[in-house]
């Protein structure tokens, strides 16, 4: 178990040069990538910066963020697989920045793993305990409880080429939990698994974050599954920490603009037609002199005969809800209403209402 605090993180990926041992044509064509990405400096592609983040001892924290935003680079820095430019990475109160990785007892499953295809499940989940010497019957004893955790006991005779996309995955990470690391990081582990699946397994790896009580740190870019998962979630752009909170701070309280439309789905609506000043297709309310955006969720949008009219523009059923959407006098809005709402027609007119207390309001 362990406490981890990172502190000031800076990262720049520096440009490829020309003469190295990429050929002149693909080095020139890495490098013109690299300059097109949107946070470059004179050294190179910047993947984080001014990046602090503390999570709790036995902690179940979530990354999540748009692809490129810099998830996998940070789990490369803690796992100590690349060094930052600059910032502290403490374990435990100590500082780890410069400790190979094997010394730092940290264990870390990616999307593309690989088993020992000649091993059954048991062997492959015993082989690190092995070479550590363990005694056969502790082996046995935690071979066969990670096992349990990952629904993997029946399998345990089997090679990996008889179990599914999924079980082999769950044999990858009993086998990188076995050894009981301080700290456990995982890379979009599921992303390649069929969406049934991944709900499924979302169940499986909160039970083993709870019979392990191990650190975890879980990267994804599905707001689905980090609010499913995470006892607090990190929210990234473009290599910088945006918030961290617990789902529901996340959800209810997003801090900005892009925090509130990156999580939730359907997306918050953001008012782009009050009696507001309108620019590049975004308006503004002003309060006080200050110019601010306003939105609010599709939950919080409830038919009411007294309300404002909207019409109907698409309706249909999705994870046990009505899903609307709607134009409020030239307004698109969506709205999520229970599922044993009768269905409406495409151009009837509903009414709605939306209590005050749901606006959200942000800096621009
Ligand atoms: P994520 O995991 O969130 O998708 P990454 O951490 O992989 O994001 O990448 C963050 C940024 O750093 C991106 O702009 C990416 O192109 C860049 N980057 C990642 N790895 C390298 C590398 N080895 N060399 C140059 N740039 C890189
Ligand atoms: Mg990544």
């Amino acid at each position: 178990m362990a406490e981890l605090e990172l502190d000031d993180l800076l990262m720049i990926y520096p440009f490829t040069k020309p003469g190295g041992l990429l050929g002149r044509k693909k080095a020139q064509e890495a490098l013109e990538r690299e300059k097109q990405s949107p946070y470059t400096t004179n050294e190179g592609v910047i993947a984080l910066q001014k990046f602090s983040l503390h999570i709790a001892d036995g902690e179940f924290a979530v990354l999540l963020g748009p692809s490129g935003c810099g998830k996998s680079t940070l789990l490369r820095l803690i796992a100590g697989l690349d060094s930052p430019i600059n910032g502290q990475i403490r374990m435990d109160g100590k500082v780890i920045n410069a400790l190979p990785p094997e010394q730092r007892d940290i264990a870390m499953v990616f999307q593309n793993y690989s088993l020992y295809p000649h091993l059954s499940v048991y062997d492959n989940l015993a082989f690190t305990l092995k070479n550590q010497r363990v005694p056969r019957d502790e082996l046995d004893r935690r071979v066969r409880e990670v096992a349990q955790a990952l629904y993997l006991t029946k399998l345990l005779d089997r090679r990996p080429k008889e179990l599914s996309g999924g079980q082999q995955q769950r044999v990858a990470i009993g086998r990188a939990v076995i050894r009981r690391p301080k700290l456990f990081l995982m890379d979009e582990p599921f992303s390649h698994l069929d969406p049934a699946l991944r709900v499924q397994m979302r169940q499986v790896i909160r039970q083993l974050h709870e019979t392990l009580g191990t650190t975890f740190l879980y990267v994804t870019h599905d707001q689905r599954e980090a609010l499913a998962l995470g006892t607090r979630i990190a929210v990234m752009k473009d290599g910088m920490l945006r918030q961290f909170g617990t789902p529901a701070q996340i959800f209810n309280t997003p801090e900005d603009r892009f925090v509130a439309e990156f999580v939730g789905e359907p997306t918050m609506n953001f008012l782009e037609k009050l009696p507001v000043q309108s620019e590049n297709g975004r308006s503004f309310v002003h309060i006080l002199g200050q110019t601010v955006d306003a939105g609010f969720r599709p939950v919080h949008l409830v038919l009411s005969a007294n309300g404002f009219p909207a019409q109907v523009t698409q309706a249909l059923q999705a994870d046990g809800e009505l899903h609307l959407s709607l134009d409020a006098d030239g307004t698109p809005l969506r709205a999520v209403l229970p599922s044993d709402t009768p269905l409406p027609l495409r151009g009837q007119v509903l009414h709605f209402q939306l209590s005050p207390k749901y606006l959200h309001f942000f800096d621009p």
